[in-house]
């Protein structure tokens, strides 16, 4: 007989399904969708309905501290002080001789909000430097950009309630019926009852999304700004803009009108690579819908352009006047989990907590005041990517790994592991033994995973939901919080002697007050017996809040949305040549997850996608003599993959696309997608160029 059912939220993607757990007798857990969960309303993807056996199965889990006094030492079993002490003692020696900026700290999207936030107190407040980033920098840095200068603050405006409501949807770089599964099932239960509705998908593949849309644009690799620039300029034509809005709400539409009429759309359907007659009919849906719907994902994110692109996508609602409305938005699809709350706590290298900016000397103040230290570090820290550069020229000495694979899953890894073995001390804190990462760890940390410890998310929707303990993590791990308070303490440091998790919670929770991301009165106890809520939840008894700008009035100082002109409207990545003739794009299968550290051990999501495999059009592999399985030799400036060929006709010629999960430990004859792409990122936000990399393929 089952003990009891507790509620928690799926562990994998912005979604944040809603889940009922329950145990047996011997402490094995069962998973199932609540159907009282306004998300998912009981529906959970192949990855959500599969992860009790995540927890189930420990047989790959870290079980006690490792640590290793040198290089050529391996790793040996230490209790928990030895290996705290030693962090402290390194991080204190290299903080003495070299500063402050010479530690960093990378964390992850699948921290919860309270390790979040205590990671950044650590960081910024006490270690005195601004270096630390999250590998949501490798999702959504771009998209953060285009909402704070749009919006006035990185605020995403809409729920998901509100697909319901649309009646024109565009899905653009993203593809939700793989990456986003359950959002894309209401999407198609929507489209379902009312046929009228209308999807238009923009993507270089014909993924599930774009085959289901009821039209796909499938533009050439990096051509996304002209091509909504074609449809502003359609729309202008027609005249199927809100001008009250546009005249009482934002500013800056006149240069954004000048930028929109440059290119005839002629020209842009030809640089495009679309017909010119779906750019008017994509322009046309648009401007005559009473609800549309902007989706977008990585395909934007992930470009030396992302914040232009964002840009682009963003003044089609400001147009439209489709924002702060019922059934309308702009709606980022947030990869990861918890990437919202990391972004609320300020878990980026040039973010503050609750918003604020660390460019701006006051709230610098009022943030070093809260934490009752002297000051923060007006000084940027590094980025992910930057991490790993100042490792490989020795300005970063020692790192402290949490939760992420960065020997996997950042561009260019070769690097990144020369970076990896420069580094005096790296220390990785994570669940899995299945990590590549740990290959260069001189301390590893064992931590509890999902279900083994408390604390809150937030998904994609603003929606915050509390995430209860079910279980005893195994062995000696334990809960992220607990580590970094304890180190901290090590490090001799006031302000991290908290009772429970909770009380982390409700710090974070004060510092919220006053602010637009308010959640003053929204404490354990009403998300334990009320449920999830919507931020800000500002007032006593406050219900949350699902949708921003209703009274169109926006974060900037005159209140009105920006329009953001695209400081270039080509692609900036580096350009196919003789050498290198191919665009390669990288993405995510259905049934797997990141570097594959926790789905990589279900078998049932192994047989959808068993082994990675490069797509490639029939005419180039006919051009090339490759047939459906031969074995490639993928190569770019920065190295080679060896992978199999599957010929298909769902991706343009000249473009062909990897899956990004498989890493050296999965897959050693065939290594690494990200061998080949390009350690080059947005200037804006700093997000990697995954979706556009000169390459050359050859049969093997
Ligand atoms: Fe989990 Fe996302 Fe699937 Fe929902 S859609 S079950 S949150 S992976």
């Amino acid at each position: 007989m089952p003990e009891k059912v507790l509620k928690s939220t799926c562990s994998y993607c912005g979604v944040g399904c809603g889940l009922l757990i329950t145990k047996d007798a011997k402490n094995r857990i069962q998973v199932d969708g609540d159907p009282d969960h306004p998300v998912n309303r009981g529906m959970l993807c192949s990855k959500g309905r599969n992860l009790h056996y995540v927890v189930n199965d420990t047989s790959d889990r870290l079980l006690y501290p490792q640590m290793r006094w040198s290089r050529s030492h391996p790793l040996e079993r230490v209790d928990w002080d030895t290996a705290l002490d030693r962090a402290a003692q390194v991080f204190k020696s290299i903080i003495e001789k070299h500063g402050p900026d010479s530690v960093g700290f990378y964390v992850s999207g699948q921290c919860l909000t309270e390790e979040y936030y205590i990671a950044n107190k650590l960081v910024k407040g006490f270690l005195g430097t601004n270096n630390i980033d999250t590998n949501s920098r490798l999702c959504m840095s771009s998209a953060v950009v285009g909402y704070k200068k749009t919006f006035g603050e990185d605020s995403v405006p809409i729920s998901y309630a509100d697909i319901e409501l649309a009646d024109c949807f565009l899905i653009t770089g993203a593809n939700p019926a793989y990456c986003h599964p359950i959002l894309y099932r209401r999407l198609e239960q929507h489209k379902e009852k009312n046929p009228d509705v209308r999807v238009i998908a923009v993507d270089p593949r014909l993924t599930d999304t774009a085959a289901a849309a009821d039209l796909h644009l499938q533009l050439i690799p990096g051509t996304d700004i002209i091509l909504y620039n074609a449809i502003g300029r359609r729309l202008l034509q027609l005249g199927l803009i809100d001008k009250d809005f546009i005249n009482n709400h934002t500013e800056g539409f006149n240069q954004y009108k000048e930028q929109v009429n440059k290119l005839s759309l002629r020209e842009a359907s030809k640089l495009c690579g679309v017909p010119m007659a779906d750019i008017k009919k994509a322009a046309d849906w648009i401007g005559i819908s009473k609800g549309f719907i902007s989706m977008w994902a990585m395909g934007l994110n992930q470009s030396v352009v992302g914040t232009n692109k964002n840009f682009a996508l963003l003044n089609l609602s400001l147009i439209t006047g489709q924002v702060g409305k019922p059934g309308c938005g702009p709606f980022s699809l947030t990869g990861q989990p918890n990437a919202m709350g990391g972004r609320e706590v300020g878990g980026m290298a040039n973010l503050l907590a609750v918003h604020k900016d660390l460019t701006n000397p006051e709230h610098r103040s009022e943030v070093a005041q809260f934490w009752g230290v002297e000051s923060i570090s007006p000084k940027p820290g590094y980025t992910a990517t930057q991490m790993f550069e100042e490792l490989e020229t020795g300005k970063l000495k020692a790192i402290w790994i949490i939760c992420t694979n960065p020997a996997v899953s950042l561009p260019d890894v070769n690097r990144v592991e020369k970076a990896l073995k420069n580094a005096r001390f790296v220390v990785v804190q994570d669940i899995s033994n299945r990590s590549d990462t740990l290959a260069y760890a001189d301390l590893v940390l064992p931590a509890a995973g999902w279900l083994e410890k408390e604390g809150t998310m937030t998904n994609s929707e603003r929606r915050i939901t509390y995430l209860p303990k079910a279980v005893n993590a195994p062995g000696e791990a334990r809960p992220d919080v607990e580590i970094i308070c304890d180190f901290a303490q090590k490090m001799g440091f006031r302000g991290f002697n908290f009772y429970n998790t909770e009380e982390i919670y409700q710090e974070y929770c004060t510092m919220t007050r006053g602010t637009s991301i308010d959640i003053s009165y929204l404490n354990y106890d009403r998300l334990k017996t009320e449920g999830s809520f919507q931020w800000p939840v500002n007032e006593y008894r406050h219900p949350g809040t699902p949708r921003l700008f209703e009274d169109r009035k926006f974060y900037t100082p005159s209140q009105k949305a920006v329009f953001n002109i695209p400081a270039t409207v080509t692609n900036r990545s580096i350009k196919p040549s003789a050498a290198f003739p191919f665009i390669l794009t990288t993405g995510r299968v259905r049934d797997q997850w990141h570097t594959m550290t926790k789905t990589g051990k279900v078998s049932r999501l192994r047989t959808h996608y068993p082994k990675p495999v490069l797509e490639i059009h029939p005419a180039d592999a006919f051009a090339l003599n490759i047939r459906e399985g031969n074995l490639c030799e993928v190569s770019s400036e920065n190295g080679n993959v060896r992978v199999t060929a599957r010929l298909t006709d769902s991706i343009r010629k000249g473009v062909v696309f990897l899956p990004m999960h498989w890493g050296k430990k999965l897959n050693s004859s065939l290594n690494r997608t990200n061998n080949l792409t390009q350690n080059m990122v947005d200037p804006q936000s700093k997000e990697p160029d995954f979706k556009f990399t000169a390459v050359k393929v050859a049969r093997y």
